[in-house]
């Protein structure tokens, strides 16, 4: 069997798996395992996961379930998705207790990603000994962003002495989304403008001209930029200066209100936009401001973007929202043909899966729809850092 790499992704309540094979692409198997660390009601029938090594275990006991052993799998690698890079971290790399420290350092910057990631590594690392653990960073792709881009207008001194810049995130999905776009115009990388929307629970844009990223929504961490499921992106930083101060709201308070109980959820009370499709035609005013701010915070971004670029030869829409949501994709691109940008309804409502154009035959700008694929592009990650 060909050889193939594990993938984790390892949250604060969950795991997430698959094991892929770099060179074809196949996905083995995949699942995830959550709810880590809750109570379970004994009568439930649900299995309760302790802690994040019962869950790597739950992992091994799935794959045996489907028939897969480790021998089988004859793991090259197992691939760690780490949100936060930092200023330092931003290739894939072969994890040593180094690497660990490093990223340990970091947890202040993602306090809700790091260190669930690294108690994943750890474990897995303890389970696979024998195998190279290769960390790949979600900010990767965005280390060579523009200075312009990347600096916040903040005191110099403060922003130097604290690491503060915007490191974007979401850099797997930009980078691989890119890169299929070219492959599925069967056009050189190069040659290409391009606008990413990567529209999942979290979400962000990004401008990309020959592959090199000049612009992302994504900042010192995941919160700023488009609004999402549960994070309000930008924000006036005022807002949170005002709460403490007035509010007597603590500073976990308010991140915890800006992660959790923001966006789309915080508004229209729904996450998922097929519950708040469901909510708006219900009459429910509400509903549909969360759709209204939605949709107007990722137009804002894509005309900061054409302004960026100057014109976009592509504009991608990708992630469970982006592939799968007509309407999003229509309303956020209405209105622009002045810019060149046109949807050919017929094919923007086609319910198909695969990587496809939905712009009419010769308009200026090519708008696609390409599945992302973060898994594969760790694994392959993956096999380039072994291979040297
Ligand atoms: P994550 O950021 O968790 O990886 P995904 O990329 O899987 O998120 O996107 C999840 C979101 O995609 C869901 O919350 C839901 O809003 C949206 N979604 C998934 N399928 C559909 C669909 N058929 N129509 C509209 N939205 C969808």
């Amino acid at each position: 069997m060909t050889r193939s790499v594990l993938v984790l992704n390892s949250g604060s309540s969950s795991v997430k798996y698959s094991v892929v094979q770099p060179d074809s692409g196949a996905m083995v198997a995949d699942g995830m395992i959550d709810r880590i660390g809750e109570d379970i009601d004994p009568g439930s029938g649900d299995k309760s996961v302790a802690d994040h090594a019962a869950a790597i275990d739950a992992v091994f006991e799935a794959l045996a379930a489907d028939g897969h052993s480790l021998e089988d799998l004859d793991l090259a690698a197992v691939g760690h998705r780490v949100v936060h890079g930092g200023p330092n971290l931003f290739r894939p790399t072969v994890v040593d207790d180094t690497v660990i420290a490093q990223i340990e350092e970091l947890a202040p910057l993602a306090p809700l990603h790091n260190p669930p990631a690294i108690l994943g590594i750890e474990v897995a690392r303890r389970a696979l000994p024998d195998v190279p653990h290769v960390a790949v960073f979600d900010t990767a792709f965005f280390h060579d962003l523009p200075a312009a881009a990347a600096t916040y207008a903040i005191d110099r001194d403060v922003a130097s002495r604290w690491h503060i810049r915007r490191y974007g995130f979401h850099g797997t999905s930009h980078q691989y989304v890119s890169e299929q776009a070219a492959a599925f115009l069967g056009v050189p990388l190069d040659t290409l403008s391009q606008i990413v929307l990567h529209l999942g629970n979290g979400a962000s844009a990004s401008a990309i001209v020959g592959g090199r990223p000049v612009e992302t929504s994504m900042g010192l961490t995941p919160m700023e930029g488009l609004v999402m499921g549960t994070r309000s992106g930008d924000v006036d930083p005022g807002v949170i200066t005002y709460l403490s101060r007035t509010a007597g709201m603590s500073v976990e308070d308010i991140e915890t209100m800006l992660n959790r109980r923001s966006g789309v959820r915080g508004l229209g009370g729904e996450v998922d936009f097929r519950a708040l499709r469901r909510q708006i035609e219900t009459g429910d005013p509400a509903a549909q401001l969360a759709y209204d701010v939605y949709i107007h915070r990722l137009r804002k971004y894509i005309g900061a973007y054409l302004a960026v670029l100057g014109t976009a030869g592509v504009i991608t829409f990708t992630a469970g929202i982006g592939e799968n949501d007509a309407a999003v994709r229509r309303d956020a691109l209405s209105g622009l043909t002045a810019f060149g940008i046109e949807l050919d309804e017929h094919l923007n409502d086609s319910p198909a899966r695969a990587a496809r154009r939905i712009s009419p035959e010769g308009a200026p700008t090519t708008v696609l729809v390409i599945p992302t694929n973060e898994e594969l592009a760790i694994a392959r990650a993956c096999a380039q850092v072994l291979a040297g």
